[in-house]
């Protein structure tokens, strides 16, 4: 490999053909067909371009692609569905692990288990699970990892019921930083189990996920009631007990976004500033119905788009609205609310004050079943929080970083004394590491140092929300 004056590694063909013969999934350098698009991820505030991306094809694959890392002295980069706000998916001049070639979805319907890849989206499981009416919780944009997404935690329209993502896990087959494929589970390596349900991938590579799933739908009641930006507050009065007190069949969330010119609004909303609270019902309808009423019927809203329709259109619901299409420039601010009293309220309303285009100011409910899992079985540890708040500043032209950036601080100013503690580890953006940190309470972080060192002592996982090893 010959490096350039300016630090450029560039990898010849003898690097290339001795990685053939152990690694089978399409080997790119720059230039190379399907480069860029191999390079690109969600956000477009990461362009980034790697020396090497090893797309891996399988488990084997993988385990040669975190060999030649270590033995080369390389940082990979490890790329899921490439969601990851803050990027760490690619990186600039050295590896990139990319697994979206390794998509595959494995349900066996009579014990209600799914064998995910690791680079599969939840459009993928679902488009598989939905077969036999089976889901568990996943993210609420059908692009979305699972891997990032549930090594993180993971929350969406089903968490309420059946608690995060990761409480749904019942092993998980991971490549550790020695090249050796383990599959760990309660009872096999507990600890590194135990690690990677909220540690991120600062563990391993997991190649391949294995999940309970549990009945849902095929038809769900689903959709989004809109109301006028200006009767917000009046609506998020109602939301805050509505969202944590009626019955756990209903996923709920809300945001304040702009209408798009999108067909799916009438014109005169296009372009307007609304809140909307969107809603999944997974159980009989008439009950539905009922639970949904009084919702539907408060403060004259501008639209109801409430239905009965397939999990999986509820699933892909807002993958085109707002922050959910590929390649938008964007930056995150984020934090849980235990209480959401009007102090609160009134700071969300000013928030929102200057958002338009695609930028999106969320409040989601969590409460339920993630609430009531032990916090010390999982490393996902903060598990009283109620409501998570992630503000999304969205934009498309680089010339408006500097203002946009400005105004997500700005937010982050006044939302931050609200905050209860904690943080939601796969909503942070690039961030100080302190607030890496404060995703896990003492004791947690102890515990995920010392697997760490036992597992990744020199730190190869390091592009992540990392958790470093003991010194
Ligand atoms: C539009 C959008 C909607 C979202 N909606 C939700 C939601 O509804 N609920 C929710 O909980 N979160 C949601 N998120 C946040 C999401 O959980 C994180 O962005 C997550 O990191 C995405 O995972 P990914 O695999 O797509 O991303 P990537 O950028 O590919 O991965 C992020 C990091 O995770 C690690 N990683 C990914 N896959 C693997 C693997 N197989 N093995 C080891 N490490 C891996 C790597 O460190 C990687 O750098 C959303 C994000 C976006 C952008």
């Amino acid at each position: 490999m010959t490096v350039t004056a300016s630090g450029t590694r560039v990898p010849g063909d003898e690097v290339v053909s001795a990685l053939r013969g152990r690694f089978r999934g399409p080997i790119l350098r720059p230039g190379d067909d399907g480069y860029d698009d191999a390079r690109a991820i969600w956000n477009a505030m990461h362009d980034a371009r790697p020396a090497l991306i090893l797309r891996a094809t399988g488990t084997a694959d993988v385990c040669a692609a975190v060999d030649f890392a270590r033995e080369g002295g390389w940082t990979p980069a490890v790329r899921g569905g490439a969601h990851g706000v803050p990027g760490h998916a690619v990186c600039e001049n050295d590896l990139m692990i990319d697994l979206s070639l390794m998509r595959a979805v494995r349900v066996d319907a009579e014990a209600r288990v799914a064998h995910v890849q690791g680079g599969a989206t939840w459009g993928d499981f679902d488009h598989e699970a939905q077969l036999f009416g089976l889901a568990v919780p996943g993210g609420a944009v059908s692009q979305t990892g699972v891997g990032g997404l549930t090594l993180g935690g993971g929350y969406g329209w089903l968490t309420r019921k059946y608690g995060l993502t990761l409480d749904n896990l019942r092993s998980v087959d991971i490549v550790t930083a020695d090249g050796r494929a383990r599959t760990v589970s309660e009872t096999n390596e507990p600890d590194l189990f135990w690690a990677v349900r909220g540690g991120g991938g600062n563990f391993g590579i997991v190649p391949s996920f294995e999940f309970q799933l549990h009945p849902v739908g095929p038809m769900v009641l689903g959709g989004a009631v809109l109301w006028p930006f200006e009767r917000a507050g009046e609506v998020l009065r109602f939301y805050r007990d509505f969202g944590v007190d009626s019955p756990r069949e209903l996923g709920i969330n809300s945001a304040v976004v702009t209408v798009p010119a999108n067909p799916l609004f009438p014109p005169e909303l296009h372009g307007r500033k609304v809140y909307a609270v969107f809603v999944c019902w997974n159980g009989p309808f008439d009950e539905g119905e009922t639970v949904l009423k009084p919702l539907r019927a408060l403060a004259e809203p501008l639209l109801d788009l409430i239905q009965p329709l397939p999990y999986t259109a509820q699933q892909q619901m807002v993958d085109q609205l707002g922050s959910g299409p590929f390649g938008r420039r964007q930056y995150w601010k984020t934090g849980y609310l235990d209480e959401f009293d009007d102090a609160a309220i009134d700071a969300f309303l000013a928030s929102a004050e200057h958002a338009t285009g695609a930028t999106q100011c969320e409040l989601n409910t969590i409460a339920g079943a993630a609430n009531e899992v032990d916090p010390a079985a999982t490393a996902f540890t903060k598990r009283n929080g109620r409501w998570n708040h992630v503000h999304i500043q969205c934009w498309e032209d680089a010339s408006d970083d500097e203002a946009n950036l400005a105004e997500a601080r700005r937010v982050g100013e006044l939302m931050t004394p609200h905050y209860a503690g904690g943080a939601y580890v796969n909503f942070l953006d690039v961030e100080d590491p302190a607030r890496v940190r404060q995703a896990y309470d003492e004791t947690t972080w102890t515990r995920l140092r010392n697997i760490k060192t036992a597992y990744d002592p020199g730190n190869l996982f390091r592009r992540n929300q990392n958790i470093p090893p003991l010194d």
